[in-house]
């Protein structure tokens, strides 16, 4: 075996041993909440396609459109000549639905926190994440070179007590949160941070991938906040919303924006069509959220705040196993392990769809009621 091939097998087999390999599995799209996996049907509980705008005959009808008009490929970066018509009416959508002078488009929300983290903060200035901030968060926090610290999962006290020690000695401060967590489904404290960042000079980011689209609109008092359009948009890319000057400065220095190819006009112009539903339609907006509460009430959990329930098993192995129990009650769940979430919190992850019939709804919650699991939670 090649020399690199033996380095990696081994590591493989590492993984696999502590049950934190991943593999990727083919899986089709079916009717409303199925996939296919295996040449098996499945209920979906693991998509993040909230409103299944995917779909949508309006959302298809415009990306159609665009691909007809404008062709494949945006055919550079947005600096150079890709910057195509359809991206106009996007980022005013986009700004009007947040509230927000201007909007930013970038190739996914991975890239909008990559690029936009490093531009803002650096070398000397200190980055606040809450711990449980997503991955791109923190890959974007350290990319920057800022003294990164992580203050303790919605604790304000914790984050207070690292401004009071820390905030004196760094030139500039960004506190980063997840406004809707994304494997814990509960909800920030935005009001609360915002008048904190105020106290101690320092600006708020907010990431809301698992806001739009899912939460009613409300007002965010953030300086900066990002989202993607690959989750309830049921599209592809990310995005920033912010005042005018700051996705111009974000426009000329953001790396990831600079040095990566535009979205394709499809997928532009399917996230605009995308967006004008969840601006018009509220009640199919409101629908996820009741999927979910509809869930936790028939299993005696706290209401859910978002889409998102997760039902904390704690061991890699047991989650896994429960995971394939459940597929082979025909209902797919994501078993989440580490790095994704904190060593010892691996969980089963559900997250609840306006495709979502309230029969199925209750056929997964009357499976689980049999299981032990639901005795794991803490407390
Ligand atoms: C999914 C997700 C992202 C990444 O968005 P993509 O558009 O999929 O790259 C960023 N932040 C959070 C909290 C997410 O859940």
């Amino acid at each position: 075996m090649p020399a690199l091939d033996a380095f990696l097998q081994q590591k493989l087999e590492l993984l696999a041993a502590r049950h934190a390999r991943r593999e990727l599995r083919a899986t089709g799209r079916g009717q409303g909440a199925t996939v296919t996996r295996d040449g098996k049907s499945l209920i979906s509980f693991s998509d993040n396609d909230y409103l299944g705008l995917s779909r949508h005959p309006e959302v298809l009808a415009a990306a159609a459109e665009a691909l007809t008009r404008y062709g494949t490929g945006a055919a550079a970066s947005r600096l150079v000549t890709g910057t195509h018509e359809a991206y106009a009416a996007l980022e005013s959508a986009l700004a009007n639905y947040k509230g927000t002078q201007s909007a930013l488009v970038f190739g996914s929300g991975y890239l909008a926190n990559l690029g936009t983290i490093p531009a803002i903060v650096g070398k000397g200035d200190l980055i606040l994440a809450d711990r449980l901030s997503h991955a791109c968060m923190l890959d974007g926090a350290r990319l920057s070179g800022a003294t990164v610290m992580r203050y303790s999962h919605n604790n304000l006290d914790h984050a207070r007590m690292l401004l009071e020690e820390h905030r004196a000695e760094h030139h500039h401060c960004l506190l980063i949160t997840e406004t809707v967590f994304s494997m814990d489904g509960d909800r920030a404290p935005l009001s609360a941070l915002s008048t904190l960042c105020h106290e101690f000079d320092a600006w708020l980011m907010t990431d809301d991938a698992h806001g739009l689209g899912v939460l009613p609109r409300e007002k965010n008092p953030a300086d900066i906040q990002m989202g993607t359009l690959s989750k309830a948009a049921g599209g592809y890319g990310g995005y920033v919303c912010a005042s005018r000057t700051c996705t111009d400065y974000l426009a000329t220095t953001a790396r990831s924006m600079m040095f990566s190819t535009g979205l394709p006009p499809a997928s532009v112009a399917a996230a605009t069509a995308a967006l004008s539903i969840i601006a018009a339609e509220p009640e199919l907006v409101a629908k996820p959220l009741a999927n979910a509460r509809r869930f936790t009430a028939a299993l005696g959990l706290e209401p859910a705040q978002s889409a998102i329930v997760p039902l904390v098993l704690r061991e890699n192995d047991k989650t896994l196993a429960a995971a394939r129990e459940l597929e082979e009650e025909g209902f797919l769940v994501a078993a989440i392990r580490p790095p994704t979430v904190p060593e010892g919190t691996a969980r089963l992850r559900f997250a609840f769809s306006a495709l979502h019939t309230d029969a199925q709804i209750d056929a997964l919650a009357a499976i689980i009621r049999k299981k032990e699991w639901l005795c794991a939670q803490p407390a």
